[in-house]
């Protein structure tokens, strides 16, 4: 009797563990490896992840421009739910992101795996020890439902998928700095209070074909606070690049050849950009990893790659997690200082001509010129080829800025006090009407790019000087003081020359623009009578010489005297962004 009992317990709690973990395999899973769940599918996954385990949490961070809730798991093995207690249990935080580019849906059923494996592997659940880990599944969840097979024409799979841009067609992994689109807005808020030690985008790459199933880019080029970039170079990435390998899951470098396609031409490596989200959390202070999976693989083995990575990343984080909060501890404090203020700050980087020898799993390839278009074209192999090649992996920084104590933004520039709350970036107002001597930058020689980015006209380039003016602040006016710890994004919104500034985003392009012309009635005499100053004369011969439009324009000539006349636009082509030293 009592054994038929024994045994009907088991049978019965057997039958619910398998109902359990029934409903505990992913969508990916029960597929055959094959497809990847549409939203609904996702978030019903995410409840009943959370419904089956005190470690798992579901929550939202925000909502999407059509109007969806932006996805998030958290594991933790207190059972914290509220992303801004995370930080005082003293465990290090991986933060998880998938689907910002939402035909790239590799992280967001791997995570969902590793996930699973918290509630049900032992093996998977020890890491929690040390780690806890925030899992956003789909962060593009407008554009995951632009829902086709059809929007990613070079990748294996999975059957259908979502597509590269949000609702408003904006690429959210441009629109780290400039934060535009609402999802953008929310991630940071979701960023700033969660305060991560690392951080890990999923994509799925284009471009050559090699053997490696997961390239990877990671900052170790000299854009991230120096302990940090040790810590990823000496620390994380022998390791993470040796448990792959013996995993049979072979990792390399983001691959980006010199000349576009050419494989002999070498491979080259560069900084990541604070517009991307791993550029954008290295300005920060948080260590971060771009995860490419590879999209001629099929789907099935990147996914398993993909799992593969943020399992050992885990590992690792387990073991030398203390050891990194350590360094972004510090790190928050350095780039506070007076000390790291005064070194010329690293807004734009190149490689030299130094190379190293590296060893490179491609495929044997032709190229044939097409009869179609008269142009070259690749046709890859399956035979494996060890190419040797060159790796242009020097990294120097080419421009720099000085940094002020300050940074002036004038009260009429009000969307950038917006911008520097959803950024957390500590700043003042003035009290009273004032004008103050400041030194800022004058623009000569402005270019535009001729299509929109990111539905913005760009500057394209400029020639740029500095000079010093008097400004007038409006009371309410900002001064944000470049001492704290998020100095170095500070120095990317502000200063010109960085890619991702809101100059070169287009966002002053009115300084750029003249408002007022003479008549040539006005002009004409006005000329001549200009002409008898030596120093003019003299100006106006250079630009003449130097410009091949003059004589043919009349109205540049005219214009020429305008703009050296005492009713030229002072303000024109001046920075409005003052500094304060
Ligand atoms: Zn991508």
């Amino acid at each position: 009797m009592r054994i038929i009992f024994t045994i009907s317990i088991l049978l019965f709690s057997t039958t619910l563990l398998l109902s359990q973990n029934n409903k505990l395999i992913t969508f990916f899973e029960k597929s055959n490896y094959l497809e990847t769940p549409r939203y609904d599918s996702t978030i019903a996954f995410c409840k009943a992840l959370a419904k089956s385990s005190p470690l798992i949490h579901y929550s939202s961070f925000g909502v999407s421009p059509e109007g969806r809730e932006l996805p998030l798991l958290i594991a933790d093995k207190d059972h914290i739910s509220d992303v801004s207690l995370l930080k005082n249990s003293g465990r290090t935080i991986l933060f998880i992101q998938a689907c910002i580019h939402a035909g790239e849906p590799d992280g967001k059923d791997a995570g969902f795996m590793l996930f699973r494996d918290f509630v049900t592997d032992k093996n998977i659940t020890k890491y929690l020890e040390n780690v806890s880990v925030v899992f956003i599944p789909i962060f593009n969840v407008d554009g995951h439902e632009r829902w086709s097979a059809y929007n990613r024409i070079n990748q294996n799979g999975p059957t259908e998928m979502g597509w590269r841009t949000n609702a408003n067609n904006l690429n959210l992994n441009r629109d780290y700095i400039k934060a535009e689109a609402p999802e953008t807005k929310a991630w940071i808020g979701l960023f700033n209070k969660l305060d991560p030690d690392f951080f890990i985008d999923c994509h799925v790459t284009d471009g050559a074909d090699y053997i490696y199933p997961i390239t990877y880019g990671i900052e170790i080029n000299g854009n991230m606070d120096s302990n940090i970039t040790k810590w990823q170079r000496n620390i994380y990435l022998p390791e993470i690049t040796s448990s792959m390998e013996k995993a049979n899951y072979p990792i390399f470098h983001y691959v980006s050849f010199r000349e576009w396609h050419n494989i002999e031409s070498g491979l080259e490596s560069w900084v990541t950009a604070p517009m991307l989200s791993n550029g954008y959390t290295a300005m920060v202070n948080c260590p971060g990893l771009l995860i490419e999976s590879h999209m001629l693989k099929d789907y099935k083995t990147r996914v398993f790659a993909t799992y593969k990575m943020l399992e050992y990343t885990l590992q690792i984080l387990n073991d030398t997690g203390k050891e990194l909060k350590k360094y972004k501890k510090e790190a928050d404090l350095y780039s506070s200082s007076d000390e790291f203020r005064k070194k010329p700050f690293p807004l734009e980087f190149n490689f030299t001509k130094d190379s190293t020898m590296v060893e490179f799993k491609g495929m044997e390839y032709t190229q044939e010129k097409s009869d179609l278009t008269g142009g070259k074209w690749f046709k890859f192999g399956k035979t494996i080829k060890n190419y040797k090649l060159p790796y242009f992996n020097n990294i120097k920084p080419i421009t720099f800025a000085d940094l002020p104590k300050y940074y002036v933004v004038p009260k009429q520039w009000a969307f950038i006090e917006d911008l520097l709350i959803i950024h957390n970036i500590k700043y003042t107002k003035t009290k009273n009407d004032t004008a103050i001597n400041v030194k800022t930058y004058i623009f000569n020689n402005v270019q535009f790019g001729a299509t929109p980015y990111e539905g913005r006209q760009r500057v394209s380039s400029f020639e740029i000087d500095t000079t010093t003016i008097k400004m007038e602040l409006a009371k309410g006016s900002i001064l944000v003081p470049v001492n704290q710890a998020k100095s170095r994004l500070i120095a990317h919104i502000f200063e010109p020359m960085s890619d991702a500034s809101l100059l070169k985003f287009g966002y002053f392009n009115t300084i750029f623009e003249q408002k007022e012309y003479g008549e040539s009635y006005v002009l004409e005499p006005l000329a001549r009578e200009m002409l008898k100053d030596p120093k003019i004369k003299e100006a106006y011969e250079t630009e003449v010489k130097n410009n091949s439009n003059y004589p043919k324009d009349p109205d540049a000539i005219l214009n020429w005297f305008y703009s050296h006349s005492q009713y030229k636009d002072i303000q024109q082509n001046i920075y409005p962004i003052g500094k304060i030293f």
